[in-house]
């Protein structure tokens, strides 16, 4: 679990589709709250993860912490492919 790496939603992009907070079973996203995306637990992201941001449609989310060549695929990256994060994302 990272305190220096947890997404960052650019909501101009954001058309509340959801899918990221379906995404992510790290608790990193208030599921409550279910039009929004909103990042209430970012401690909870794991180190390194893409998984929500691999199936935004629209490339609107960033990551705190990035330091690798990763670029959002708009979506590109199937759901049910997971990210490799290897926290069952
Ligand atoms: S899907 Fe992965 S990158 Fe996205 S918030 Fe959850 S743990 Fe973090
Ligand atoms: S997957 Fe992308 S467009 Fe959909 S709610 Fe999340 S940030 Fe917004």
């Amino acid at each position: 679990m990272s305190k220096n790496w947890y997404p960052v939603i650019e909501y101009l992009k954001c058309d509340e589709c959801g899918a990221c907070v379906k995404k992510c079973s790290h608790g990193v996203y208030n599921k409550k709250k279910d039009i929004t995306p909103l990042v209430v637990h970012p401690e909870g992201c794991v180190d390194g993860c893409h998984g929500c941001g691999n199936i935004c449609p629209n490339g609107a989310i960033q990551y705190v912490g990035e330091n690798t060549d990763w670029t959002p695929p708009n979506g590109s990256i199937s759901a049910k492919k997971g990210c490799g994060c290897g926290g069952g994302c």
